[in-house]
C-alpha cells in the first residue's frame, strides 16, 4: 500500500447508481500505483445489470432534471467548481496515487476540471434559439435545442479528473443525465469527482458512475438500450472508431476525442527560448502521456543545433520518479506502454536517428521511461507516425514550408499541434494550413475550457469546452406555427 494519504480511500468505493452506492456485480478489480505497483484500492467491478441499473436510475432522474430552471442546473454546477476548487489537494493527491502523474501536473490537472464546472455553470443560464418566419410568409419559426437526453460518457486514465467533468459539465449544464465509465486505471477520481457532485446539491440519478474491468460489455450494453441517446467517448482511434460502429446502428449522437499525433514546429525566426519552454510542457506534461502531446517535432534546419543544445539540457534536468518524491515526470501507466515504447524507440535508432540526451531514471519498481531527445529522425521514419504517449522527443529538420507542410500534413491524425515563430503572422499562415483541431501559437499549451477541444482527420468528431460543448449534448428543435 502506498504511503500517500490512505485516508483518501473510501472502502466503500464502489458503483454509483441512483444515489446509491452498491457493490458491483463482478467482484472488485485492483486499483495500482504506477509508481510503485502497490495496490492502492479495491474497487467495484460493475456488470451488465450494473449497466442497465444505471440507465433506470438516469432515465428517471432526466425526466426532472431537463425541466430543471437553467438557473438551478447553473447553481449546482458553480457550487461543484468551489467545491473542487477548495479541494485542490486531496483531488491531486488522488490523480497521483492512481495515475502517477508529478504533483504540479496533477494540481493543475485538478484546477483546469474545475473550470469546465464554473464555465458550464455560466453556459447552461445562456440558451440559445432563434424565432423567425418563413419567406413565403404564414409562418412563425420558434428554434429551440433541448437535452438529447441519457448520455453515456467514456473517459481515459491519463487525465481522470478533467476527462470527466470536461463531459459532466456541459451534460448537466444542458439538461442531460449522465452515465459514467471510467478507465479501470483510475476510477477512483471520478467517483470522488460524483461524490463532490453529490454535495453541490446534483439530484440522485443525474451522474451515474460504473466502474469495470468489462469496458467493450458495460459500454456495448449502453449502446444496445434505446434509452441512451449520446455517447461521448474519449480513448484511443481504435476505440473510439468500435463505439462509432456501435453507435450507427442505432444512430447516436456521438462525440470523440480520440488519437493524436501533434506536430511541433520551430521556424528559423522563432525565439528559442520560449520554443524550448513551450516544447517541455507540450512534451513533459503528464510525463507525455496527453493525446496534445506533442509527438513530433520540426525544427528548422538553421535553428536545429541551437533548439537541441538548450531543449536537451533542460532535459536532462528532469527529475523522474514517484510525485512524492517531488519528481517532475513520474511513470507510464503500464509495463506494456514502457514495452511498446522502447520498441518504437529502438526501431527509431535502426532506422538511423541518434539518442542526444537523456534524462536518468530510478532503478525501483515503477513504469519509468527516459526522457529522451532523438535527433537525425528521417522524416520517414515509423516512430512519426506512432502515437508515443510517453516521454520521448524524436526531432526532424526542415528547410522550405512546403516540404514542412506536406510533412505536417501527412498523418491520419489531427488534434493539436504547435508553431513557434517570432512573425505572427508567419505563424497563424502555418497554422491555418495544418490539418488540425488546434493550433499553439508561440506556446506549448491549448487546453482551455472556453476554447473548442477537438480534432480532424482520424482524431475525432465534435468538440468539448466552449459553447460547442454544450451543443453537443443537445439537439435542435424547431415549431412551424401556423400565422395566418
Ligand atoms: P487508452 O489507450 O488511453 O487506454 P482506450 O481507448 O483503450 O485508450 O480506453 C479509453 C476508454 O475506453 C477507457 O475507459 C477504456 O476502459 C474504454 N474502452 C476500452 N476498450 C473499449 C471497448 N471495446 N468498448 C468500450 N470502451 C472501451
Amino acid at each position: 500500500m502506498s504511503d500517500l494519504d490512505l485516508h483518501l480511500i473510501d472502502p466503500g468505493s464502489g458503483v454509483l447508481v441512483g444515489g446509491q452506492w452498491r457493490k458491483g456485480g463482478n467482484g472488485t478489480f485492483d486499483v495500482v500505483d504506477p509508481a510503485d505497483l502497490t495496490v492502492v484500492a479495491q474497487v467495484s467491478d460493475g456488470d451488465l445489470a450494473d449497466a442497465t441499473a444505471a440507465v433506470d436510475a438516469a432515465e428517471a432522474a432526466f425526466a426532472t432534471w431537463r425541466r430543471t430552471a437553467p438557473r438551478e442546473r447553473s447553481v449546482v454546477l458553480h457550487r461543484a467548481f468551489e467545491l473542487m476548487h477548495g479541494d485542490v489537494d486531496r483531488l491531486a493527491a488522488l490523480i497521483v496515487l492512481e495515475n502517477g502523474k508529478s504533483l504540479a501536473d496533477a494540481r493543475g490537472e485538478v484546477v483546469y476540471a474545475a473550470e469546465f464546472f464554473r464555465w458550464f455553470a455560466e453556459e447552461a443560464v445562456r440558451p440559445h434559439g432563434d424565432y423567425g418566419s418563413s419567406p413565403a410568409g404564414g409562418t412563425r419559426t420558434i428554434v429551440t435545442h433541448r437535452p438529447v437526453g441519457v448520455a453515456a460518457l467514456v473517459t481515459p486514465w491519463n487525465f481522470p479528473a478533467a476527462m470527466a467533468t470536461r463531459k459532466i459539465a456541459p451534460a448537466l449544464a444542458a439538461g442531460c443525465t449522465v452515465v459514467l465509465k471510467p478507465a479501470a486505471e483510475t476510477p477512483l477520481t471520478a467517483l470522488a469527482v460524483a461524490r463532490l457532485l453529490a454535495e453541490a446539491g446534483v439530484p440522485d440519478g443525474v451522474v451515474n458512475v460504473v466502474p469495470t474491468t468489462d469496458a467493450a460489455g458495460v459500454v456495448g450494453h449502453w449502446l444496445g438500450d434505446p434509452r441512451v441517446r449520446k455517447i461521448s467517448f474519449t480513448g484511443s482511434t481504435r476505440v473510439g472508431s468500435i463505439l462509432l460502429g456501435q453507435a450507427a446502428e442505432r444512430v447516436v449522437n456521438a462525440s470523440m476525442e480520440l488519437g493524436g499525433n501533434a506536430p511541433f514546429v520551430v521556424a528559423d525566426d522563432a525565439d528559442l527560448d520560449a520554443a524550448v519552454a513551450g516544447a517541455m510542457v507540450a512534451k513533459f506534461r503528464g510525463g507525455g502521456q496527453a493525446c496534445t502531446a506533442a509527438n513530433r517535432f520540426y525544427v528548422h534546419a538553421d535553428v536545429v543545433d541551437a533548439f537541441v543544445e538548450r531543449f536537451g539540457a533542460e532535459v536532462e534536468q528532469l527529475t523522474v520518479g514517484p510525485a512524492r518524491s517531488g519528481a517532475a515526470v513520474g511513470p507510464l501507466i503500464s509495463a506494456a506502454a514502457v514495452e511498446t515504447l522502447a520498441d518504437v524507440v529502438g526501431d527509431a535508432v535502426v532506422a538511423g536517428a541518434r539518442i542526444s540526451h537523456q534524462a536518468p531514471v530510478p532503478d525501483a519498481p515503477g513504469h519509468f521511461f527516459a526522457p529522451t531527445v532523438l535527433v537525425d529522425v528521417p522524416a520517414d521514419a515509423a516512430i512519426l507516425d506512432h502515437e508515443l504517449f510517453g516521454p520521448v522527443a524524436p526531432i526532424v529538420t526542415w528547410r522550405t514550408d512546403e516540404e514542412l507542410l506536406a510533412l505536417v500534413n501527412a498523418s491520419e491524425m489531427g488534434l493539436a499541434s504547435y508553431v513557434f515563430s517570432r512573425d505572427l503572422q508567419r505563424a497563424i499562415r502555418l497554422g491555418e494550413a495544418f490539418d488540425a483541431g488546434m493550433v499553439g501559437v508561440n506556446r506549448g499549451l491549448v487546453s482551455d475550457p472556453s476554447a473548442p477541444f477537438g480534432g480532424v482527420k482520424q482524431s475525432g468528431l465534435g468538440r468539448e469546452g466552449a459553447r460547442e460543448g454544450l451543443a453537443e449534448y443537445t439537439e435542435t428543435q424547431y415549431l412551424s406555427v401556423d400565422w395566418p
